[in-house]
Formats: C-alpha cells, sequence, structure tokens
C-alpha cells in the first residue's frame, strides 16, 4: 500500500530488503557496525566483502544513531546502517525507535538522497514486537516526511506477510483519511 505525506510517498511492501533499487537501503544493524545476523547479514553477503571493510573505518554507531556507507554490489548506491535500540519493555524503546528512523533519513537528506527503503528494524533478534515498533516507526517516517520534501520516496520493505499486514493496519490508523 501506499500514502501522500505531501508530496511524498510512503509505501510499504511485502519482500526482501536486498533486492530494493532505491537510492539507499537501511540496514538493521548492531552497535559494531560488524556485520551480525537477519537482514544485516543477507545485506553484507549480497554487498560483498568491500562493505564490511568499509564498515570497519566507522568505528561503531551509537543506539538510535546511524552511519552512511557505499553499497558497493547492491542495486542500492548507499546503505544508511541503523542501531535500533534492543527491546526492553520501558519508554526508552519508542524513543529510541523513532530517533534511529529520524537520524538515518537525515543522512539521507544530507547526502542528496531522494529514495529510502527501511527493514522492520529491531523487531527480529532485538525483540521489538512488530504491533509496537510499526506504528513508532511509521509516525517517526510521517513526521519526517512533513518537513522534509527532498524525501521523495520512504518503502518499507516487510518479511514475509504477517509482517506486512501489521505495518498496513499500523498505518492506515496513522493516516485515515488518504
Ligand atoms: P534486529 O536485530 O534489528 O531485530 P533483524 O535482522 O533480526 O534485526 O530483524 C529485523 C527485521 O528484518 C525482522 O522483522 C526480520 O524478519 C526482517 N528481515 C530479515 N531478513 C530480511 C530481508 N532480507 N529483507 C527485509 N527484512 C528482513
Amino acid at each position: 500500500m501506499q500514502v501522500h505525506v505531501n508530496e511524498s510517498i510512503l509505501e510499504l511492501v511485502e519482500g526482501d530488503i536486498t533486492q530494493q533499487e532505491t537510492e539507499a537501503i537501511v540496514n538493521a544493524a548492531n552497535s559494531s557496525l560488524l556485520g551480525g545476523g537477519g537482514v544485516d547479514g543477507a545485506i553484507h553477503r549480497a554487498a560483498g566483502p568491500e562493505l564490511l571493510a568499509e564498515c570497519r573505518t566507522l568505528g561503531g554507531c551509537p543506539v538510535g544513531e546511524a552511519r552512511i556507507t557505499q553499497g558497493y554490489r547492491l542495486k542500492a548506491r548507499y546503505v544508511i546502517h541503523a542501531v535500533g535500540p534492543i527491546y526492553r519493555g520501558t519508554p526508552r524503546d519508542a524513543e529510541l525507535l523513532a530517533s534511529v528512523h529520524r537520524h538515518a533519513l537525515k543522512l539521507a537528506s544530507e547526502h542528496g538522497i531522494a529514495s529510502v527503503a527501511f527493514p522492520a528494524i529491531s523487531t527480529g533478534a532485538y525483540g521489538y514486537p512488530m504491533e509496537e515498533a510499526a506504528p513508532v516507526a511509521l509516525g517517526a517516517v510521517v513526521d519526517y516526511l512533513r518537513h522534509h520534501p527532498e524525501i521523495r520516496l520512504v518503502r518499507f520493505v516487510l518479511f514475509g506477510r504477517r509482517a506486512y499486514q501489521i505495518y498496513a493496519a499500523a498505518l492506515k490508523a496513522l493516516v485515515p483519511d488518504d
């Protein structure tokens, strides 16, 4: 599904983030930036070893922030490595999850990137329940797009039908009139 936020598009698809042709894809990284399982492992495999080599030069990244690299063998020109929170069940989870989405989009704006694909950050190994993560992640992106028309497209790439349905329900609740 797709909604408009001013002139920009916020889109949800079911799929594999490594195959996206947006200018940047976002990685659900850990703070070492040295690779891991899940979406991180899939992105590193698809991008090739040059990605890890560049990540090693970055010196890690705090939770709630993001760093940018080239995309190497990916279709996307850039990878934005975003470090989401490990879910603890406190109000800080949502602050950090919103912050990581804002940071990733700020990097895109600064690099002249107009299209960005996100996975469902923190909802795998980091244990954030998808029903709770979806409105926080989507809400942060909608807020950003309202003030940053230079970002033309944000696509959430949800892994599997269940993930897609949860994010779609959250987006409908967020923009009921679209
Ligand atoms: P985190 O450590 O931030 O929780 P994970 O990679 O474990 O990161 O999971 C984040 C989300 O990414 C999960 O919902 C998982 O199902 C999803 N995911 C895993 N592989 C892919 C992929 N290739 N494309 C898109 N999403 C993926």
